[in-house]
């Protein structure tokens, strides 16, 4: 055992315990290393000083805390989110660019989008091993808009990146979901609401059309595809719908979707922010649910971000998705280029000039990545703020997001807007995993590649 985990030890501090909310177990963790065991709550206490885990995890504590700073400040970028666009034909309540940007701001033009994605490709062949393709995720604004560019570029750059294209769906007809299908472009949608009364209080046109059948539409054409999903944004009008949603979805043969909490970047989302009891009340009820139908049809609807938490907890350097580690992905996993040639860490900072690093296509990436304006987004850092240092969880959450931070809270040393439904979101996954049911609510295979690292019975 390590001096720095025996006196750690000794002095009673190396274990926190989390009352996870489950009938028999309780969790130990050692947040530092972001370490868990699950104990008899009945004796956590003495479980906590017991030799035998202490002898064990001491061996491997060295190890584990090389692992998790590998994964928070060891990385180097391996995908890209591409803007080619200003502007939606949408104007959802709660979207994190400007009015004016969505409604009369320019397209990228196809020149540039060429341009910019063969200096992308340059610079991902010096920073990532041979033989692995970055990813490439077409986003931001209503991609869709531009189309024709859009098209363009992925099939100029068919070799070089993994494409995906995040979409409102409104735009996707049959020539358009044609050529993506046959490129074999991940898809994702966006529905809000199990009915059009829902969907509307949120995502409509300028002019106020509903648009809940057109993405239904897609949903049904989309159906048998290998590699897509829809996103809900969960919001005070549709909280009481999540179940539904997760039903319309799974009898819609959705293979992943996401229940996401909203950002409160801008104001705008802000009117429609649940409170943390009410999401996780929600989200719990819809993740129930989903595995009821897994049960009951033994076809798995993913629910992608929670899948996420799971893994973070199960098999840290497996997760998925960058939101919820510190330092977050932006800036260091991907980072985003708006339609007006600026690197930002992530499309989440695009309405915040004072994140713009400078542009692609003059000074670079490697430029933006060591900018002023990147580093306060790179360099935030869990352990290093108030409540977040002292959280049991904080590996596991990751205090998202640093744009909303900054925005509605004040700074990147303060939380975001979700931290309690955040710390009933670890409790849910641990109870899973107490119960034996986390495989459940995973992608097959998921352990795939992972290794058994620390094991006690
Ligand atoms: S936490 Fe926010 S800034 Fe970071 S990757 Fe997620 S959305 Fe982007
Ligand atoms: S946001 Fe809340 S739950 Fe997440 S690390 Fe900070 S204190 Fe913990």
């Amino acid at each position: 055992m390590s001096l720095a985990i025996a006196e750690r030890a000794a002095s009673g501090t190396l274990f926190q315990t989390l009352d996870i909310g489950h009938p028999v177990y309780a969790a130990l963790t050692d947040p530092q290393t972001a370490f868990w065991a699950l104990v008899d709550k009945s004796c956590a206490a003495e479980a906590a000083r017991d030799p035998a885990l202490l002898a064990s995890y001491g061996a491997k504590a060295g190890a584990f805390a090389d692992e998790l700073h590998a994964l928070r400040f060891g990385l180097k970028p391996s995908g890209v989110y591409l803007n080619p666009t200003e502007r939606c034909n949408l104007n959802c309540t709660y979207c994190y660019l400007p009015d004016q940007q969505r409604s009369g701001g320019s397209h990228m033009s196809a020149e540039t989008l060429l341009a910019s994605l063969a200096s992308l490709r340059d610079y991902f062949r010096s920073v990532m091993p041979e033989g692995r393709k970055p990813r490439a995720i077409f986003h931001g604004a209503e991609p869709l808009m531009n189309a024709p560019a859009v098209f363009a570029a992925i099939d100029a750059f068919a070799d070089d990146f993994v494409f995906g294209l995040q979409t409102n769906g409104t735009l996707l007809d049959d020539a358009a979901l044609d050529f993506l299908t046959s490129r074999n472009v991940s898809i994702g949608l966006s529905l809000d609401g199990p009915v059009a009364e829902i969907t509307d209080a949120t995502r409509q046109t300028w002019g106020g059309k509903s648009v809940h059948g057109k993405v239904l539409r897609a949903i049904e054409k989309l159906r048998g595809y290998g590699s897509w999903s829809v996103i809900t944004t969960c919001t005070t009008e549709n909280l009481p719908y999540l179940t539904r949603m997760v039903e319309l979805f799974h009898a819609a043969e959705v293979p992943t979707c996401m229940l996401n909490t909203l950002r409160c970047t801008l104001p705008g989302a802000r009117g429609v922010k649940p409170a943390d009891e009410a999401m996780a009340e929600a989200f719990f009820a819809a993740l129930d649910r989903t595995h009821a139908l897994y049960q009951a049809t033994g076809r798995k609807l993913m629910v992608a971000n929670f899948a996420n938490i799971l893994i973070g907890i199960l098999a840290p350097t497996a997760r998925r998705l960058m939101c919820d580690i510190s330092p977050c992905g932006g800036g260091r996993a991907f980072f985003a280029l708006a339609a007006d040639g600026s690197l930002y860490p992530c499309s989440e900072f695009i309405g915040l000039p004072r994140f713009n690093g400078g542009k692609l296509l003059e000074e670079g990436v490697a430029v933006a990545l060591a900018s002023e304006a990147f580093r306060p987004v790179i360099e935030r850092d869990v352990d290093r703020f108030s409540p977040c240092g002292d959280c049991a969880i904080r590996h596991f959450c990751g205090s998202p997001c640093p744009a909303e931070a900054f925005e509605m809270n004040g700074g990147m040393d303060k939380i975001g807007a979700f931290c309690a439904f955040y710390k009933e979101q670890v409790n849910y996954a641990l109870r899973l995993i107490a119960d034996g049911k986390a495989d459940d609510y995973l992608w097959d295979g998921w352990d795939e590649g992972t290794e058994t690292v620390f094991a006690l019975a």
